[in-house]
């Protein structure tokens, strides 16, 4: 029986929230519009299999197809990244986080990574995450004028800390990040390097960001973000460390594998492997940057000046509005974000001093600098006009006509 007369209740709700993406301006950094092969894979009978194990060493039974599903995932994600090695298995970004420091240290160790505040991830180390608990952390920070990583600074604080795992990769940094500076550090202190490239693996993909692949010895990514696969994780590292990583994530920290997700990050690396993604990379920076062009032009502060990939980081404080009520008004106004801390932020991190702004979705949706130009003017107008309902609900009417002219999906219905 169809899903509308099994469950109206959660049917009705899918049908909603399709309707909420085609309507808003998405410039959520880490969201995007999966296309419907990877939706189709995604909702496909693979997820009735057990399959704990590998390819060809498995502990259940009937694994021929699913054996192939996943060997094809592995070959795909060491072609597109250039990896010796990729395990496919992990359930998340933070999951794998977890599987690779479990794969290169030991608890009580220290583990050096930027600080959630100035735009880690909270599994570089938070003391309110397991990476915070687990391991000694030596958080580093941007510098102060340029908001941009000071890697003699970085170096230095190294050095000083002896760190076991350097994470490099962000997730609210809208400058380039070089590896290359960062195996130096490692190289220098004995450290590991593990890159988290989970917002950026679309871009590097796409030829449109420097790749990790010569200098990390391990790799973590989501494939939700930029690389617009299914929600899920990868893991990938030199020879070396293949099977620790293997062990760390089965039997370390996960059971069965999602074989349906498997198949669906397959076609993601497929898709991202034709031209038309590495096109996609490219016009994402191209937007980003014409979206930061003309929030700057419109007087808005951004950190670090501008963006060099998907990303654009504003100061609000000019506006005298803080993150979280920026992000409310803007909702009301059709366009969805989030809110964030900026570099030594002042408010606290439930409410924020900046919002994050990113063009993955939207230029999954085809919109180019045009539109983007047409969202930054919507933006404003919205923040300069928060006191006004009607303001606020005719801006609506305008982001729901922008959104209109690019369709997600087509013809696609729940
Ligand atoms: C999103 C993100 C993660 C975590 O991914 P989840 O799938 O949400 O657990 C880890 N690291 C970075 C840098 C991220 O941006």
């Amino acid at each position: 029986m169809p899903l509308k007369e099994t469950d109206p209740e959660i049917h009705s709700l899918i049908g909603k929230e399709l309707q909420r993406q085609q309507d808003c301006i998405d410039l959520i950094a880490s969201e995007n519009y999966t296309p419907s092969s990877v939706l189709e894979a995604t909702g496909s009978v693979l997820t009735n299999k057990y399959s704990e194990g590998y390819p060809g060493k498995r502990y259940y039974g009937g694994n021929e197809f699913i054996d192939a599903v996943e060997t094809l995932a592995i070959e795909r994600a060491k072609k597109l990244f250039g990896a010796d090695h990729a395990n496919v298995q992990p359930h998340s970004g933070s999951t794998a986080n977890y599987c690779a420091y479990s794969a290169l240290m030991e608890p009580g160790e220290t583990l050096m990574g930027m600080e959630l505040s100035q735009g880690g991830h909270l599994t570089h180390g938070s003391p309110v995450n397991f990476s915070g608990k687990a391991y000694k952390v030596a958080s580093y920070s941007v510098d102060r004028n340029t908001e941009m990583l000071d890697y003699d600074q970085i170096r230095k604080q190294a050095m000083e800390q002896k760190p076991k795992v350097i994470v490099c990769g962000y997730t609210a940094y809208p400058r380039t990040v070089h590896f290359e500076r960062f195996r130096e550090i490692a190289d220098a202190c004995g450290a590991y390097l593990l890159a988290d490239i989970s917002h950026i693996a679309g871009l590097i993909a796409g030829g449109a960001h420097p790749s990790p692949s010569k200098y990390a010895d391990v790799i973590t990514t989501t494939t939700h973000k930029t690389l617009r696969g299914p929600r899920g994780a990868i893991i990938m590292c030199k020879a070396d460390f293949a099977q620790k990583v293997d062990k760390a994530v089965f039997p370390g920290a996960q059971g069965g594998p999602l074989d349906h997700v498997t198949a669906a990050k397959a076609v993601c690396f497929h898709n991202a492997m034709r031209p038309d993604f590495r096109e996609y990379a490219h016009q994402v920076v191209k937007n980003a940057k014409a979206l930061a062009d003309e929030l700057n032009s419109q007087g808005l502060r951004l950190v670090s000046g501008g963006t060099d990939n998907h990303m654009v980081l504003v100061d609000l404080t000019s506006l005298g509005i803080t993150g979280k009520d920026a992000q409310t008004v803007l909702e009301r106004a059709g366009i969805i974000c989030n809110r964030n801390t900026i570099p030594y932020d002042t408010q606290k991190p439930f409410v924020a001093s900046g919002i994050r702004l990113g063009t993955p979705a939207m230029t999954t949706r085809g919109m180019k600098e045009s539109e983007m130009k047409e969202t930054a003017s919507l933006l404003l107008k919205a923040l300069r006009n928060r006191d006004s309902a009607d303001a606020l609900s005719s801006i609506k009417k305008e982001a729901t006509a922008l959104c209109s002219r690019f369709p997600i999906y087509g013809d696609y219905r729940v």
